[in-house]
């Protein structure tokens, strides 16, 4: 063995706890967990953690755009429609390189601060957010966003084809095909952006019935709703993300949780902009996956994860009554249900799994009373208990600091 780590805590994924235990970690995986006094038996290089530390798998922020940062605290308040096209688009056509570029790794920086190890990207200009991704060093799945029906050069569609062929073999960055929504592209273009994904085996991630106007405009123009429109051309099927799915019905419940596809919960920002809730513990019965979201900085306007489990968690009391939803399904949502809309080998803490970790500091008031790790974890801690972060095994930010940063900001 070489380059061998060990994190020393409990460990807790949505299996369920193990007290005093050492994660070993070799090159990008989990080598074993074995009880902590044992480590002396093994040759190990670092040693990080120690009692009162609690280790989680890396959580998995599902639907994001994290250059919005640079929108934060613009327009709060506004209605859905009022903020994206009379604030938003007008500044997001003024973006240059460069400058997106920076925005886009501070928002990655803060998604890993709050114990983020992977976050699924949809946004323009995508080749500056792989490069942020991969200067951070964080796990990240980027689409280009495509759209037809908006007078939107950043999203011309051949761009979005471009991007995917460039990265879709890079360390850490996995390239997806991001149609914008299902009322901004035509149908031609999402049947060929749907047709080029299974040549490629490749995810769409898609915005899904985000507001009742998307819902209208589709059915005017298709006669389905969004999810049965996305049946007939096709697309609806496990390698299918959708963020939002708001205003879904029951058909398009059963059809969508049938169809293997990803509903990515974005519970913060969707209550933000437009005080709606989607059906997840609908979709959750009915035997749909369900991953969950920051969305963006600009409706969020946070990109914490830990926060977003308690949002998701209160809210959906809020809808489908306060037995039906607790921490153990978000906590499912944040870290395997991730994994398994971007078919990732993470999510849990076992053996031979990507080692993208988190280690959390529970000395603190509010992890007290001692035990009851999953209540406090979604509904007492902070996204700054986060102090380590681990991707592939490799430290990518650490109380405070990311040791993998060059960039300068002094000019933003
Ligand atoms: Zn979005």
């Amino acid at each position: 063995m070489n380059d061998v780590k060990a994190l020393i805590g409990t460990v807790m994924d949505i299996r369920g706890v193990r007290e005093n235990v050492a994660v070993l970690i070799e090159g990008k995986c989990i080598y074993d967990i074995i009880p902590a006094d044992k480590i002396r038996e093994y040759d190990v290089d670092e040693v990080f953690g120690g009692e009162e530390y609690l280790i989680i798998p890396g959580l998995i922020n599902s639907h994001t755009h994290v250059a919005m940062t640079k929108f934060r605290g613009l327009g709060d308040d506004l209605p859905l429609n009022t903020w994206l096209n009379d604030l938003i688009w007008p500044m997001e056509k003024e973006w240059n390189r460069k400058e997106l570029r920076k925005w886009a790794l501070l928002g990655l920086m803060e998604a890993v601060s709050n114990g983020s190890t992977t976050v699924n990207e949809h946004y323009f200009l995508a080749g500056e957010i792989a490069k942020a991704a991969q200067e951070l060093r964080v796990r990240a799945f980027i689409g280009q966003t495509i759209m037809d029906l908006v007078d939107f050069p950043l999203a011309e569609p051949k761009e979005g084809f471009k991007f995917f062929k460039r990265w879709k073999n890079q360390e850490l960055i996995t390239a997806t095909l991001a149609p914008h929504a299902t009322d901004t592209v035509s149908r031609d273009l999402l049947e060929e952006i749907g047709n080029f994904a299974k040549k490629e085996n490749a995810l769409v991630h898609i915005h899904l019935s985000q507001s009742k106007e998307e819902v209208r405009k589709v059915r005017k123009r298709e006669g389905l709703y969004p999810v049965e429109y996305l049946q007939k051309i096709n697309i609806l099927d496990k390698n299918l993300i959708a963020a939002h799915g708001v205003y879904l019905n029951n058909t398009e419940i059963k059809l969508f949780a049938k169809s293997g596809a990803t509903l990515a919960h974005c519970p913060t920002s969707l209550a933000k902009l437009e005080g709606s809730i989607a059906p997840t513990m609908q979709l959750w019965k009915s035997g749909a996956n369900i991953s969950l979201g920051n969305d963006c900085a600009a409706s969020n306007n946070s990109l914490d994860m830990i926060e977003e489990m308690k949002i998701a968690a209160i809210l959906n009391k809020i809808r489908a009554g306060p037995e039906q939803v607790g921490a153990a399904e978000v906590f499912y949502w944040a870290t395997l249900g991730g994994a398994r809309a971007l078919r990732l080998k993470a999510g849990i803490i076992q053996r031979n799994y990507l080692a993208d970790l988190v280690l959390i500091n529970t000395k603190k008031v509010h992890f007290l009373p001692k035990g009851y790790y999953l209540s406090h974890l979604v509904y007492s801690a902070k996204g700054s208990d986060v102090e380590m972060v681990f991707v592939n095994g490799d430290v990518i930010y650490n109380s405070g600091k990311f040791p993998k940063i060059k960039t300068s900001f002094s000019d933003l």
